[in-house]
């Protein structure tokens, strides 16, 4: 009876609201006392009790009066991770639940999640259900949720695009789960295009067969950070081929990248246009509210409730992207276990703060300038020699490249501290290597391995 009254509740609000919100503060809700001229409404965590408190009150109580309940009260609480609460009709996919997430993992399973991550590159942590929506990847969501119901009819190929950590990779991982979920049988592929660009050069050098073949016998292709294919013709149009194959006999493609297939630079112009097929979505960093909601739910999966000033002290501080959010999340509750106190807004403000500003001050240039000879096992003074050869220039500019981006120096000082008088070396090296590690996956790990010896 109060199952039923809360779905009709629920059906008029959902029509009246964006979906983003309701799915974002609905979701797990249920009405679970009318008595007393109460209502009691469970909710999942702090955070949305407030928005309800404060936001979604009014609209409930009118929407209940049209039912024909007039309560003195309505209260909000929250149903811990324990019980079941969830009412699974609001759902349109097949939910994990807080129960679930949290059981620990039998060894079949892990056995069998981590062969299916051998085959098809899915990892079982990516779902639909433990992704928060809010408005800023509302429309990437519901796109994505779309393909997973009907893969290779609709949005064929589906082009996710944003910045880094903004859930671009868990979205698709979510829709080849949801997929093998629903069709056991159903042959689905998850790589990066680094591990593509990477396959398809093997092929070619060591005359492997079967290369074309594993990427076109498949049901769902999903291939993450297109971006990095840029620049590599013969790639480009082996992967042009295999998008036809494929597109040809209804097989879904899901493609991400960093930038819109048209700002992607050197993309061959027909497979620009190839991506520009189906539906192209823009993610980006989700507003203050969700990213609340995030922090709130992630530390309850740990078991954890934070207090409503620290989520939001966090939410506001880490506004760069979702996965550095859960980084500082991560961080704040290893910290307090660790030292055994409250994951509280003074433990946050210390710890964010420390990330903050401790960084540039123990790193000299001589150690950066040290490291990254020894990185590229040459000598110190090669690095700072007139020397033109190519395994001594490319580790010149990386070094010049972090002094400018870890210690912020002047492009003269730049040039002094590797030995040049003129300065338009290093504003080149500089520039040359923020474009190389936009391009060029390898460059990108090198430097990101000399920056974690400088700190470690
Ligand atoms: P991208 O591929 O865009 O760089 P990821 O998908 O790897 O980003 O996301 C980074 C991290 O943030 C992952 O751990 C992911 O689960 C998490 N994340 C991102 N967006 C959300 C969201 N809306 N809800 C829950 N977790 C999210
Ligand atoms: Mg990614």
């Amino acid at each position: 009876m109060q199952h039923a009254l809360w779905q009709s509740v629920l059906g008029e609000i959902e029509l009246s609201i964006s979906h983003a919100a309701f799915t974002t503060w609905f979701k797990n809700t249920e009405l679970i006392d009318n008595s007393n001229n109460v209502v009691t409404i469970a909710v999942p965590n702090i955070f949305a009790k407030r928005q309800f408190e404060v936001k979604f009150n009014d609209q409930i109580r009118a929407v209940l009066e049209k039912n024909g309940i007039s309560p003195e009260r309505i209260t909000y609480t929250v149903r811990t991770t324990g019980k079941k609460t969830v009412s699974r009709e609001i759902i349109t996919t097949r939910e994990t639940s807080v129960d679930e997430l949290l059981a620990p993992v039998s060894p079949q399973e892990r056995q069998a999640s981590s062969s299916t991550m051998g085959v098809s590159g899915l990892n079982p942590r990516y779902t639909f259900s433990n992704f928060i929506v809010g408005s800023s990847n509302d429309l990437a969501y519901t796109a994505c949720q779309a393909v997973a119901a009907n893969p290779g009819t609709k949005y064929n190929p589906l082009f996710l695009y944003g910045g880094v950590g903004l859930g671009k990779t868990h979205l698709m991982q979510a829709v080849g789960n949801e997929i093998a979920t629903n069709d056991p049988s159903a042959r689905i592929l998850y790589i990066s295009s680094e591990t593509f660009v990477k396959e398809f050069l093997e092929s070619i050098r060591f005359k492997k067969k079967g290369f074309s073949d594993k990427y076109r016998n498949v049901d769902v292709l999903i291939v993450d950070d297109m971006q990095f294919i840029a620049g590599k013709e013969k790639t480009q149009e082996e992967f042009f081929h295999t998008f036809n194959a494929l597109h040809q006999t209804n097989k879904q493609i899901i493609i991400s990248s960093d930038k819109p297939p048209k700002s992607i630079p050197t993309l061959t112009e027909r497979l620009r246009s190839r991506f520009e097929w189906g539906m192209s979505i823009d993610i980006q960093m989700p507003d203050f509210e969700t990213r609340c909601a995030i922090v709130e739910t992630k530390a309850s999966l740990s078991g954890i409730e934070l207090g409503r000033e620290t989520i939001e002290y966090l939410a506001n501080n880490i506004k760069t992207n979702v996965r550095e959010l859960e980084g500082a999340l991560n961080q704040l509750l290893a910290y307090a276990e660790m030292r055994g106190v409250t994951p509280d807004i003074s433990t946050a403000e210390g710890l964010i703060g420390n990330v903050r500003h401790s960084r540039p001050q123990h790193v000299t240039p001589k150690q950066i300038i040290d490291k990254t000879a020894r990185h590229f096992q040459i000598e110190t003074k090669e690095i700072c020699s007139p020397k033109r050869d190519k395994h001594i220039v490319v580790p010149r500019q990386i070094a010049m490249y972090l002094l400018r981006s870890e210690l912020h120096l002047s492009f003269p000082k730049i040039a002094g501290e590797l030995g040049r008088k003129d300065h338009t070396t290093a504003i080149h090296s500089v520039e040359k290597i923020e474009k190389a590690i936009k391009l060029d996956f390898m460059i990108r790990e090198q430097v990101a391995e000399i920056r974690e010896k400088l700190y470690a």
